[in-house]
């Protein structure tokens, strides 16, 4: 199926890594122009060094910022409109969970939670709205995770922000409609940099990768048997994202292996 992406321009945010990256990737061999960013300026130096070489200089731009900056947001706003003259579509994908229980979050933890959870969308999308507007085809694809309809007593206050973020989103797409779509997709576990962190800090050193990967998917009762690998969202967002979805806005699209306990 032609997803409808060739010339189009594509903003990713967090594109330097996990599923960021592997959206950035689907973009650009569909045929987009994409713009990505993160903070890290030396991982993203690299990448976007190794898809120039890859896809051509004129179809990739990176910047090195924190979405959480509303003024650097806008100052790439003004870069992709200067570059590539538009934006088609947005994923808003940058940021991270946190793991801990009510008992050890304390106010400070609560407040940064739900600023990254929510400013990581509302920065980039009124940075992208004007823009996003003016395309024939404006959508915004959401990165959320399924803690946002089933929360995890380990991540409360992640699970907390999600829910929220998926109740703005839905008002989002009634309030953007009919120029711009919205809509998310709700992760279960994804292998990532975030994964790898978690297993660099195991209980047991002597565990292999293979075998810390598999313990987790078997604690977790994954039906698929594994974590998701990035490329799989990544193929979800590019669909959302494009012109082959122009009948969906406002929808969910769970990418778990069937970890959800909900019909
Ligand atoms: P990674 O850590 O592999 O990638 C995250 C990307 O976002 C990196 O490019 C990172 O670069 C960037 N980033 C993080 N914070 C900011 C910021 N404030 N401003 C700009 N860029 C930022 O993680 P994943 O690919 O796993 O995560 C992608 C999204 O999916 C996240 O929002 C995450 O919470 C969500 N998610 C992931 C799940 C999973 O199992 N993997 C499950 C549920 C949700 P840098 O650090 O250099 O800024």
């Amino acid at each position: 199926m032609d997803l409808g992406l060739k010339d189009r321009v594509v903003v990713v945010t967090g594109g330097s890594s996990g599923i960021g990256l592997a959206a950035v990737r689907v973009f650009l061999e569909d045929g987009a122009r994409v713009a990505f960013c993160a903070r890290g300026i030396e991982r993203l130096e690299v990448v976007a060094a190794e898809l120039a070489d890859e896809f051509g200089a004129d179809r990739v731009l990176a910047r090195a910022f924190s979405v959480l900056d509303a003024d650097a947001v806008a100052g790439f706003a003004g870069d992709v409109q200067a570059t590539f003259g538009g934006c088609d579509a947005l994923v808003t994908n940058a940021g991270q969970g946190r793991v801990s229980t009510f008992e050890d979050t304390s106010d400070a933890d609560w407040r940064e939670e739900l600023e990254l959870k929510f400013f990581s969308q509302l920065h980039p999308i009124r940075a992208f709205q004007a823009m996003l507007r003016e395309s024939e085809a404006g959508a915004i694809v959401a990165v959320n995770s399924l803690l946002a309809l089933q929360p995890e007593p380990h991540m409360v206050c992640t699970s907390a922000a999600r829910a929220g973020l998926q109740n703005l989103l839905k008002s989002l797409a009634t309030e953007l409609a009919p120029h711009i779509r919205v809509n998310s997709i709700l992760l279960g576990l994804v292998d990532s940099a975030q994964w790898q962190r978690r297993f660099d800090a195991r209980d047991d050193p002597s565990q292999s990768r293979d075998e810390w990967y598999d313990a987790l998917a078997r604690t977790k009762k994954i039906p698929l048997g594994r974590l998701g690998q990035p490329s799989e969202p990544a193929r979800a967002i590019a669909f959302l994202a494009s012109p082959a979805a122009s009948y969906i806005t406002g929808a969910k699209l769970e990418i778990s292996g069937g970890v959800s306990r909900f019909a």
